[in-house]
């Protein structure tokens, strides 16, 4: 038997209406926002994300899914994330002259060779948001609450906002020889891959998943203790904005952001009782990654809500029950003459917009009946051959079992 690749999962029709419900609700609240879907491709070359996401980043150096085209031998990866895609098709197609901002969103899969386990997978599906040309921290705020929308439309709780500032090109500086200093005097007890970076891009030393080098990471200096009177006095702004808006949010130092694209505001929202994979959503500003990629100098703020944690989250709370839209008729049908009746009524209710089946497999009326209720059919209409003849039959009331008789020509529920 030939079985799904590892960290991959399939989702059933039992499941995928709670995705549908999920997505619907992200549409609604980016479009209420005036934010517009894109789609970019699955692939890209390997350099848009070694470039766009950080060649020290785990992403990069351990988790991507590359390898050679065809034609040339050019490496192609799957996208590990939406930011880097959407920021090409923005210069590509010159989206950069038109009116600012411009607003972005998108549900993907993306995929990541990571250590499979619960909320963690190797395909995976995020509803992911951008925008380009404010650098006010008012598009941060914006940002923030689109996330806090959709979680709040789906009725999660215990989800706090963690809030954090990364610095810009003025304060990192500083920052990062504070940081190199730093860990520089905890060498030792460092991941080798840590201390490979540790020159190259300390930051990243503040996001090790390794247990030893979080202990070490905890006693950091902060970023928040290093900030430019600019960064300082954005990062102030966010937080009256934040207030003004009634979204309750902490500061937290530790919230650095995996990949290397983010300067500024950074924010991630986290779930209590999902285990360990408790990010339901990350993002923060980017505002050299436009200019990085070949584009003008344009800032940019965004974030990527992970569908399944989400949907650990709302199973957590029993949120995860989505009512069926419900099914208006069953036509049960003995005998050939009848099926064929039947394919006749059913065609004209769902031409007329109704939910409806009739038996396709020639089961005995017994069978029928107990898969009418299977579906939750709220009529069943009962034919055979005496029914054709007389242009007339019974249709059942599931609900009640009342029965009433009704003619066949031109039937309709
Ligand atoms: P983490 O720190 O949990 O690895 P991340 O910072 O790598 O997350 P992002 O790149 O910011 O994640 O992706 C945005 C969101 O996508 C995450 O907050 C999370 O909800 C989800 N996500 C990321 N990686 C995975 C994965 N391997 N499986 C499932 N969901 C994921
Ligand atoms: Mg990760």
């Amino acid at each position: 038997m030939i079985q799904k690749i590892k960290g991959t999962m399939d989702i059933l029709p039992n499941e995928t209406p709670l995705f549908r419900y999920i997505e619907g609700v992200m549409r609604e609240e980016a479009e209420k926002y005036g934010y517009g879907e894109i789609r970019t491709p699955t692939i890209e070359n390997t350099e848009l994300f070694v470039r766009g996401v950080g060649d020290t980043t785990d992403v990069v150096q351990k988790e991507m899914y590359t390898f050679a085209d065809r034609d040339d031998g050019a490496s192609i990866s799957l996208r590990p994330e939406g930011t880097a895609s959407v920021v090409r098709a923005l210069i590509e197609n010159g989206k950069y002259s038109d009116t600012m901002p411009l607003k972005y969103y998108y549900i993907i899969s993306c995929f990541r060779h990571e250590k499979p386990q619960a909320g963690r997978s190797r395909e995976f599906f995020q509803f992911g948001t951008e925008m380009f040309g404010s650098e006010s921290p008012a598009s941060d705020a914006t940002a923030i609450s689109l996330a806090a929308a959709v979680i709040r439309r789906l009725g999660l709780k215990n989800v706090t906002l963690h809030i954090n500032s990364i610095g810009c090109k003025e304060c990192r500086p500083a920052y990062r020889s504070a940081l190199v200093s730093y860990f520089e005097s905890h060498k030792a007890k460092l991941c080798d891959n840590c201390k490979n970076r540790l020159d190259k891009n300390p930051l990243r030393l503040l996001d090790c998943k390794n247990p030893d080098c979080q202990i070490i990471a905890k006693d950091a200096p902060k970023t928040t203790e290093h900030l430019c009177s600019e960064c300082e006095s954005k990062f102030d702004m966010l937080k009256r904005s934040l207030d003004a808006m009634g979204i309750e949010y902490v500061v937290d130092s530790s919230i650095v952001r995996g990949l290397d694209y983010y300067t500024g505001a950074v924010f991630e929202f986290i779930a209590e009782g999902i285990g360990a994979q408790s990010t339901v959503c990350g993002g923060g500003r980017y505002d050299g990654l436009v200019e990085s990629l070949g584009g003008p100098k344009l800032s940019g703020i965004g974030f990527g809500m992970g569908l399944t944690r989400i949907i650990l989250a709302m199973k957590e709370q029993g949120l995860d029950v989505i009512a069926a839209p419900p099914v208006s008729l069953y036509v049960a049908a003995l005998g050939e003459r009848a099926m064929v009746k039947a394919l006749e009524i059913t065609e004209r209710q769902r031409r007329d917009g109704k939910i409806c089946e009739c038996d396709i497999v020639g089961r005995s009326l017994k069978a029928q009946m107990k898969y009418a209720n299977k579906i939750g059919a709220q009529y069943t209409l009962i034919i055979g051959d005496s029914e054709i003849d007389a242009g007339r039959a019974q249709l059942r009331n599931m609900q009640d079992g009342t029965q009433t008789e009704v003619e066949l020509d031109n039937f309709t529920i």
